[in-house]
């Protein structure tokens, strides 16, 4: 008797959380033409933590921002789960950042005159308003895995840079968004704080099965990743797993040489 039948195969699950086949941006025309992307194609598995590096100017906040639905694409295609940007008008596109994407800027963009709790669920009040109440149980999960219980009255500007951010991580969290998308999270930060919000970054990964793709310069930061994708000249020209600090640092002097020889 085959094993099949009483083993069967696990309904197929979407692994992956976006995916660009064949992206490409162009920005300007003529003597200005850029080409910012490059026919990339890269996928972003479920509860995976990506870092994304590359040289300034090699397309790392376009991809970012292509796959955001922050910007349009030239050619290709740019899915966020089963939605395929290309082609959502303003208004989807606002529903899909909203619904389904959280952002952490490298300024945390705290809003002042809140509170660290106020801040971390007014995310929940756009959710409130189109009918869906926001998870309590999850929230409380955030907050106590942020490690913010103790500061949740208090307001960002009573707060370390740190701590700020790890305000602003726990806002992306609150929705649980299909991916968020990190942009230098640490580069205000000393290495200190800095550390601390990549751990918690790296916990949302491993503990809630959160899916986050993080730009960032820095070898120690992208260590806290699962995998690294390089990029150079809108390109990417190389993929690393479970990436240690020297095995990063390694690879860019890699590429500067090579740059520096071609
Ligand atoms: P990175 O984030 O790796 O520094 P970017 O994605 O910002 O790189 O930029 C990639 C290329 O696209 C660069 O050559 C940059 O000058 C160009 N670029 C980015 N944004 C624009 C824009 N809005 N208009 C024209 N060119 C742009």
């Amino acid at each position: 008797m085959s094993h099949a039948a009483a083993f069967p195969a696990p309904a197929p699950t979407t692994a992956v959380a976006a995916r660009a086949t064949g992206l490409s941006k162009v920005y300007g025309q003529g003597e200005t033409r850029v080409v910012a992307l490059d026919n990339v194609s890269v996928e972003f598995g479920r509860a995976r933590f990506t870092a994304i590096m590359g040289p300034s100017g090699s397309g790392k906040s376009t991809l970012m921002h292509c796959m955001a639905g922050l910007d349009s694409i030239s050619s290709g295609s740019a899915l966020i789960g089963d939605t395929e940007l290309n082609g959502l008008n303003d208004k989807h596109l606002t529903r899909l950042r909203r619904d389904k994407i959280g952002f952490i800027f490298q300024a945390f963009n705290l809003l002042p005159t809140l509170t660290a709790l106020e801040n971390i669920t007014l995310i929940t009040l756009p959710m409130d308003i189109a009918g869906r109440k926001p998870d309590r149980q999850w929230l409380e999960r955030v907050i106590q895995t942020v490690g913010l219980s103790g500061r949740l009255k208090h307001r960002p500007s009573q707060l370390s840079g740190g701590q700020q951010q790890r305000v602003a991580v726990a806002r992306a969290l609150a929705s649980q968004p299909e991916i968020i998308f990190a942009d230098e999270p640490t580069g205000n930060l000393d290495s200190r704080s800095g550390a601390e919000v990549l751990g918690f970054l790296r916990e949302s990964v491993q503990a809630m099965g959160q899916t986050i793709v993080m730009v960032t310069h820095d070898p120690v930061a992208a260590a806290h990743a699962d995998r690294v994708v390089f990029l150079a000249d809108g390109r990417i020209v190389e993929e690393l797993y479970e990436p240690t600090a020297d095995a990063v640092l390694d690879r860019m002097r890699l590429f500067d040489a090579k740059n520096r020889t071609s």
